[in-house]
């Protein structure tokens, strides 16, 4: 991986020699994890270029767009709407990240029992490894769960930083609240690009974001296809990808990619056989490069066929209404479809259970491995009314809690292993 990109990570403050051992350990992990499957469907060569060049060419078109007067603004959390920055006239980049790298220096500010995403993403700043972090005008941050909102804190310091703050609930008091931070963050971006957000502007950024949002939903519908047509792995991919890349190169490239799996499915060709135990995975969100759980459930004869995730069908199940006819009631449309998203960070969250059930119908899985990121008390608590609800169901679910580290991926594989074979 990597490329002739010295000069700009120099130029963006990358620790150079410890960047490099990072891109050569990604570039193995990526060459076990994807390169190694067979049959993969000829158009993820986009997304293999793609990561091939992770840290290179997206960031060096960010820094020329930059270099023309544009801005870029870094997200962490599916909440803040990807449209206002777009219409502002500002690139947006996501910046969770899935490695444990830079652990070291984020404990040196953050205690040890700190959620991964959120230890990697301030591991990432502090060791100076992220050039997205590095390209970034300004990130904006949410008031989401604890430890990120403390985190914004610390990071403020850091980097220029803007928090937005998202309810708890759902009740009208608090859409009025979160409709207000909308507006906030509109003006934030105004005056952090010096254009207006105009009705027009804005419309035209919604339906940019929903025909990528429509993309994605082609694809999560053909896989509930049996044989599936696509490894969970490479779909989990492109849903990583999602929250980086040109969304209008990306969304052609994954209309190219249903083209191609829609004629695997007229065909019945698969990346495993026709009744291989099918699983959903459900919680908290799988950044790059954390490919763990799906290499091990895909290493254990399962295939996965959904990500009931905010790197998934959390990020892309919902449209922005595009009728809305002015600024204002653009707006307001954003604030709805936003409020619907069902993260575990929300109280009570009866719809996200609504949804795990009907994701499993849909893709017709077999099962659920309900995912927790270590220290993330959200969705490990939440965990248990997931259970509940799929008991009364009748489908099966393993809950899993794991961080980004390999030290449990034998322990791991053995449950996984067992919980596949009670499928058969
Ligand atoms: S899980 Fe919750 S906090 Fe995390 S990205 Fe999703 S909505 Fe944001
Ligand atoms: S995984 Fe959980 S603890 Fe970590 S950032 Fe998301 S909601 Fe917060």
């Amino acid at each position: 991986m990597g490329g002739d990109y010295d000069e700009m990570w120099r130029g963006l403050g990358l620790d150079l020699p410890a960047h490099e051992r990072l891109l050569e350990l990604l570039g193995g992990y990526y060459r076990e994890v994807y390169l190694s499957q067979a049959d993969r469907p000829r158009a993820m060569a986009y997304l293999d270029a793609v990561m091939a060049d992770i840290h290179g060419g997206r960031v060096r078109e960010l820094q020329a767009a930059r270099a023309e007067g544009r801005k870029v603004v870094g997200t962490f959390c599916v909440f803040v709407p990807e449209e206002l920055v777009l219409a502002a006239g500002a690139a947006c980049v996501g910046l969770c990240a899935g490695a444990e790298v830079g652990f070291a220096e984020a404990e040196r500010l953050l205690p040890r029992n700190t959620c991964p995403l959120v230890k990697s993403f301030f591991g990432f700043r502090l060791a100076r490894l992220c050039p997205f972090m590095a390209a970034c005008d300004l990130l904006v941050g949410e008031t989401t769960c604890d430890g990120k909102k403390k985190a914004y804190e610390l990071l403020a310091d850091l980097a220029p930083t803007y928090v937005m703050e998202v309810p708890q609930a759902k009740r009208s008091a608090d859409r009025a609240l979160f409709r207000e931070e909308v507006r906030r963050l509109a003006e934030a971006l105004e005056a952090l690009t010096g254009r207006r957000i105009t009705a027009e502007g804005l419309a035209r950024a919604v339906r940019l974001v929903n025909r990528r949002r429509r993309a994605l939903q082609r694809l999560a519908r053909l896989r509930g296809a049996d044989p599936a047509p696509i490894s969970g792995r490479d779909a989990l991919l492109v849903n990583q990808v999602a929250f980086y890349d040109d969304p209008e190169r990306f969304t052609g490239a994954v209309e190219a990619l249903c083209d191609e799996l829609e004629a695997r499915v007229a065909a019945g060709r698969g990346v495993a056989p026709a009744g291989t135990p099918r699983l959903l995975v459900a919680g908290a969100p799988m950044a790059v490069p954390n490919w763990k759980v799906p290499h091990v459930v895909e290493g254990a004869g399962a295939v996965i066929v959904g990500e009931e995730s905010c790197i998934g069908e959390r990020h892309t199940r919902d449209l922005v209404d595009e009728a809305a006819a002015d600024l204002d009631a653009l707006l307001d449309a954003l604030v709805d479809r936003y409020l619907r998203i069902d993260c575990a960070c929300f109280t009570p969250n009866d719809d996200r259970l609504d949804h795990v059930v009907e994701m499993v119908r849909r893709t017709r899985a077999d099962g659920v491995v309900h995912f927790a990121l270590q220290f993330c008390q959200p969705y490990a608590i939440e965990a248990a009314r997931v259970r509940d609800r799929l008991d009364r169901e009748g489908i099966p679910m393993l809950r899993i809690e794991t961080d980004y580290s390999m030290e449990d991926v034998d322990a791991l594989a053995t449950r996984i292993e067992a919980f596949v074979e009670t499928l058969g």
